[in-house]
């Protein structure tokens, strides 16, 4: 099947209507663009739940910060296209800023303190940004199932939230991390690093992988597991934002190791923030 292209809400309507019309299962996969392996990956998840597959591609404004990478941020419309075609998406709807926030546009979602620690600790007023846009494209589009990635655990967690509080009737499905053969979780933001900043990267996930170990296998005590993990990227070159051991589903933190918990890191190398997480 052809790719449909909506770039505004109207032919987003005319597509969804021709695939209820055809008794298809819809799936939505929102995104930023700048395609890559990971995003696929949840297109390819996407098919296998549902028989028409929304790609949505939107650099939402509304949660970046003001000193944030809104204007730089690598955008690349043709080759998502192209991908999405191959890949065989059904419909990638292309909302310009207007179409997303037509004037006279003021409602925000958010879901409180789970959108004010972790990362939202360090980039206040994101997660409002994020659930609000979500909430749009899940009502706009609304599919049988959106998928999310685990790379952005405390996202997916605010996701599900929202669905949850606001009675949206769509199954929220996370989808595990796909990363480089060296570890690196794989983000469109990985295109800022400099060859050199690409070589330490890895440590990221690699100081997951060793606190990990701390954790459950030595049984040392969260602090110094965490302090450990800091002063191991910091003298590597990164900045920590934070090292976090957190439940799976409220995010709340926790000083000891429990069934299905989460460790997430955010560090900066350069000017490039990554984020990345495991299940302990
Ligand atoms: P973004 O374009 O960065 O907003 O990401 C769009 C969706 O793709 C989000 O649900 C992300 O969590 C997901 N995603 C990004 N990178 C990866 C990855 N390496 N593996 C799996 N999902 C990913």
């Amino acid at each position: 099947m052809q790719l449909t292209i909506a770039d505004n809400i109207s032919a987003l309507q005319q597509g969804l209507m021709d695939a209820a019309k055809a008794g298809k299962r819809v799936a939505l996969v929102p995104t930023m663009g700048a395609l890559h392996p990971g995003h696929m990956s949840l297109v390819a998840a996407a098919k296998t739940l549902a028989d028409f597959v929304v790609v949505s591609i939107f650099v939402n404004p509304t949660q970046f910060g003001p000193n944030e990478d809104f204007d730089k941020y690598p955008r690349s419309l043709e080759s998502d296209l192209k991908k999405l075609e191959e890949a065989g998406a059904s419909l990638a709807y292309t909302p310009s800023v207007a179409d997303m926030y037509p004037p006279g546009f003021i409602t925000k979602v958010s879901v409180g303190e789970m959108g004010e620690i972790l990362c939202g600790k360090f980039r206040p007023g994101h997660f409002d940004g994020v659930a609000t846009v979500v909430s749009k494209l899940l009502l706009r589009v609304l599919p049988h199932v959106a998928l999310f990635g685990e790379k952005d655990y405390q996202q997916l967690c605010v996701v599900k939230q929202v669905a949850y509080d606001l009675d949206i009737p769509i199954q929220i499905v996370g989808v595990p991390t796909l990363r480089e053969a060296d570890g690196l979780a794989m983000s469109s933001r990985n295109a800022y690093l400099s060859a050199e900043e690409r070589k330490v990267a890895p440590l990221i996930y690699k100081t997951l992988q060793e606190t990990k170990k701390a954790l459950v296998d030595q049984k040392l005590d969260v602090n110094t597991a965490f302090a450990l993990a800091t002063t191991k990227l910091t003298a590597a070159g990164f900045k920590v934002d934070y090292v976090d051991l957190v439940a799976a589903d409220t995010l709340y933190a926790l000083n000891a190791v429990e069934p299905g918990c989460r460790l997430l890191v955010a560090a900066w190398i350069g000017k490039t923030r990554l984020i990345d997480n495991i299940s302990l």
